[in-house]
């Protein structure tokens, strides 16, 4: 099938959905790729190291979607955008499925077919091609530097002839994918850690970690797992108990992660204004959920925000802050893929009851077919 890569328009957005590895890969499956001019290059991938791979480079991004069946993208289309795709093409990309608004419109009149990689479901066959966790993985480390680099004192605790520097003290709400490569970094940078999350599965995996895990352990905690291996909303009754509990323990620390997130829903806020006013001046809260409406009421997307001296970093989209890292697991989650959508003859084949596939389609044909879109 004919395969097209183009430049990302979303601002911020530097990564790109194709590396020169996986375009040699897919190239040496007999498909045919096309990338749009420049699209690699803030990833650190230029055109030549692409074309060398065998891609063709189209100046446009019309004249590379010019006869594609699929095209790969990192952030799905604006309705603008979707609407000057050729009719019936098939769109890879991180979708945002439940924030469409009328992109999902835009889709469905010119037939295009959209496959949200948010949607890959949590089995094991998928793993290779989950997105979500594999760009949580690097965003979650990313959180942890960029809240070591904003604290302005050393992460360690170093015994010097001059005296000794108290370790830092890291505390990670949110024990997730993301999570606990943020305690994975923080140790590695010398912090003492401690970590919450509402899932008791987090439990041991904090621990593995060499962090400690506080949290309230009640019959709903128990429950707090989804069949998907997400967290479900918690009730207030809970909510207040964990802020009860957690309220003393932030009063305490240098650097603050927040990375907690129910999917479809805004994500829970978990570090009040009083909490960041209990914290010293010089510590740091980094919000990984700021795009997601925050865990911290105060934290602005894309800003750091000064609170009496607690600085507050919302940095809205953490993996292409590494873009070349990200890029690369990102292409790799999309080559795993693609081979459930490719018949034997290497053409297009859409119509499987391959449960991934049925996950993760949106709109065929100029219809909503996924469930989760329609409730
Ligand atoms: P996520 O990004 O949706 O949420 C991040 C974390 O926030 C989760 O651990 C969640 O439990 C936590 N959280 C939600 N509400 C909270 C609250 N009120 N207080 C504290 N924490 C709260 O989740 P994720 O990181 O993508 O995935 C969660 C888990 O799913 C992972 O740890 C992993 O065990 C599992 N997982 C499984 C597979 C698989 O089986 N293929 C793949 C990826 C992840």
């Amino acid at each position: 099938m004919k395969l097209t890569i183009l430049k990302e328009t979303s601002p911020g957005e530097t990564r790109v959905a194709a590396t020169p590895e996986s375009v040699k890969k897919l190239v040496g499956l007999g498909h045919t790729v096309t990338i749009e001019s420049g699209a690699g290059t803030v990833a650190g991938f230029p055109d030549k190291a692409f074309s060398d791979e065998g891609a063709t480079i189209a100046k446009t991004a019309a004249t590379a979607l010019k006869g594609a069946d699929v095209l790969l993208k990192v952030r799905g289309p604006s309705a603008a955008e979707a609407a000057k795709y050729p009719e019936g093409l098939t769109v890879i990309a991180l979708m945002n499925p439940f924030a469409m608004g009328d992109v999902t419109d835009a889709l469905n009149a010119k037939k295009l077919n959209a496959l949200a990689m948010e949607f890959t479901p949590r089995i094991t066959r998928a793993q290779s091609m989950d997105a979500l966790s594999s760009q949580s993985n690097l965003a979650g480390y990313r959180a942890m530097i960029e809240g070591a680099q904003i604290y302005g004192r050393a992460m360690p605790m170093m015994m010097t002839a001059a005296g000794t520097v108290a370790p830092a003290k890291v505390f990670v709400m949110g024990a997730g994918v993301a999570g606990l490569q943020a305690i994975a970094t923080a140790r590695r940078l010398g912090g003492v850690v401690t970590a919450t999350d509402v899932r008791p599965a987090a439990k041991d995996q904090v621990a593995s970690l060499g962090a400690n895990f506080i949290a309230v352990e009640n019959d709903e905690f128990k429950e707090a797992e989804t069949a998907g291996g997400y967290a479900k909303e918690m009730s207030d009754d809970y909510k207040k108990q964990q802020a009860e509990l957690t309220a003393a323990h932030i009063a305490k620390q240098d650097i603050v992660i927040t990375t907690a997130l129910i999917p479809g829903r805004p994500a829970p806020v978990l570090v009040n204004e009083d909490m960041v006013k209990s914290m010293r001046p010089g510590s740091v809260i980094v919000d990984m959920a700021v795009a997601a409406g925050g865990n911290c009421p105060l934290s602005k997307p894309d800003e750091v925000v000064d609170v009496n001296g607690v600085k507050i970093a919302g940095f809205s989209n953490l993996p292409a802050r590494l873009p070349a890292d990200s890029s690369s697991l990102y292409a790799k989650n999309l080559l795993a893929f693609l081979p459930l959508i490719t018949a034997e003859d290497g053409a297009l084949n859409l119509d499987t009851d391959d449960e991934i596939v049925t996950a993760m389609l949106l709109t065929r044909g100029g219809e909503t077919v996924n469930e989760r879109l329609k409730s």
